[in-house]
């Protein structure tokens, strides 16, 4: 059998109370209204039921104080039904016993009750404690043991009727007995298959999230072996290649002359596409180095982080004629390695897709965007056409046009792939607004506010 938890217990016990409390208030209103519709010498026996209906009510604040002092232990509901039954037995006497009309419906509304808040057996207790109350009130008043109250009712049932009338009311308590406590007993298996079925399923749950907490740490663990594996063999090949790169530029410069027109074109090829394999494997490697650092926040004033920068590229910057404006730039709170490693990659690119106009310019800038900061690059460089401005922040896609000055940039697109990842991580944005042969503006966003600075580069 299912155990009924303590707080369905103390719902159904304080329900129980208040539905005693409102059915002998609703008795209380319903005489006062009959009192008024009765002759006036009857009035006065409605007095005494009220009041003991009032008391009636009143009796289950007692209850409701022992009910919380002993975690509603629904089987003092015997205890209510008994006085309950005395009661309804003394007020049914005093408004006439067998005379009034419907009396014993009274009985029905404990026998419903009882069926409701414990069981069909208790529904059948007070069914049997109902009928040997009610048949004893009306033996009692037709042998004369108490005295029946004349003047209620102007009517006065013959012995055959009266006889019919127990004997209809002791048939109708049983069977409201059998019937009400019957479905009330299925309803009260179901609930409790129902709660038990409840707790299997969270049982289930909890297995099934350790299952599934285990198998994740278990992932994380071979992922982490992994990218280890990947990043050591990265190194290796990046050393390899520089070594290719290093042989074939060789074989290119020193030993052209021993070399065919084909050997010659073949060591070019071979140094270009080693170095742009180098070029990819130093941008995965960077992306390991970036991983690594993950959630590490520090604060990073971006002026001088850029200006810096711009130091570092002044050679690139001087021999193409650019001009850098540092703007006015914020100290944000922010992983500073992911951070530089975007904002470089961005003035890399700018540099590189810049210089074909008489006054190459990049300008970084900083636009406080609400709860965000954004970050700008512009340049007046050859531009991305509308239609490839999506498709660069893809892994290994390359702009259509590669020619600045009539140089074809290398590269290996990459770049822009890891900024996204880096920027979307942190729960910013990043694109691109431009027009080809315009400029472009490449700009990325970071959570949170402040601002200082401004400088400029030439
Ligand atoms: P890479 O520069 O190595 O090709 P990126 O991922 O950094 O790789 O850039 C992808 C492509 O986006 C570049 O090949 C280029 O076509 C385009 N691009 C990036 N920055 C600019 C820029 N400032 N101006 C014009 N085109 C750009």
């Amino acid at each position: 059998m299912y155990d009924e938890p303590l707080a369905i217990r103390r719902e159904r016990y304080q329900a129980g109370l208040l539905i005693r409390v409102a059915t002998c208030l609703i008795f209380v209103a319903v005489f006062g209204v009959i009192a008024t519709l009765v002759p006036q010498q009857a009035r006065h026996s409605f007095i005494a039921p009220s009041i003991a209906l009032i008391l009636l009510a009143l009796i289950n604040y007692p209850f409701w104080v022992l009910g919380e002092a002993k975690q509603f232990p629904l089987q003092h509901f015997y205890a209510h039904w008994v006085i309950d039954l005395v009661m309804l037995t003394t007020i049914l006497h005093a408004l006439g016993g067998i005379d009034l009309p419907c009396g014993f419906g009274g009985y029905l509304i404990m026998i419903v009750t009882s069926a409701v808040f414990l069981s069909r057996v208790a529904s059948i207790i007070v069914a049997t404690g109902s009928t040997i109350a009610f048949d004893t009130l009306v033996f009692c008043e037709h042998v004369g043991i108490v005295s029946h109250q004349v003047g209620v009712w102007d009517h006065h049932y013959s012995v055959p009727a009266q006889v019919v009338i127990v004997l209809a009311s002791n048939v109708f308590f049983y069977l409201f007995a059998f019937l009400v406590g019957a479905l009330s007993n299925a309803l009260k298996a179901v609930s409790g298959e129902l709660a038990e079925a409840r707790d299997r399923l969270d049982e289930q749950n909890h297995t099934l999230e350790d299952q599934v907490r285990t198998r994740t740490l278990a992932l994380e663990q071979k992922t982490t072996e992994i990218e280890e594996f990947v990043q050591i063999v990265t190194h290796d090949l990046k050393n390899e290649s520089v070594g290719i790169v290093e042989l074939s530029r060789r074989l290119e410069e020193v030993d052209a002359a021993r070399l065919s027109e084909r050997g010659r074109r073949y060591a070019a090829h071979l140094r270009t596409d080693t170095r742009r394999l180098n070029e990819m494997l130093t941008q995965l490697l960077a992306l390991f180095k970036v991983d690594d650092t993950t959630g590490k926040m520090h604060r990073v004033d971006v002026h001088k982080l850029a200006s810096g920068l711009v130091e570092v590229n002044s050679r690139r910057l001087s021999e193409k004629g650019i001009t850098v404006l540092v703007r006015e730039l914020p100290v944000i709170q922010v992983d500073e390695l992911q951070f530089q490693h975007v904002l470089s990659n961005l003035l890399d690119n700018a540099i590189k897709y810049c210089g074909d106009k008489p006054r190459a310019t990049i300008e970084i800038r900083w636009i406080e965007e609400g709860s965000r900061h954004r970050i700008e690059v512009e340049d007046n460089g050859i531009g991305v056409a509308q239609r490839q401005q999506q498709r660069i922040f893809q892994l290994y896609h390359r702009g259509t046009d590669q020619l600045v000055n009539g140089v074809t940039q290398s590269g290996a697109g990459m770049g822009l792939a890891i900024s996204k990842r880096i920027v979307e991580r942190w729960g910013g944005e990043i694109g691109v607004k431009s027009r080809i042969g315009v400029g472009s503006i490449f700009f990325f966003t970071v959570p949170g506010v402040r601002s200082q600075g401004t400088d400029e580069h030439g």
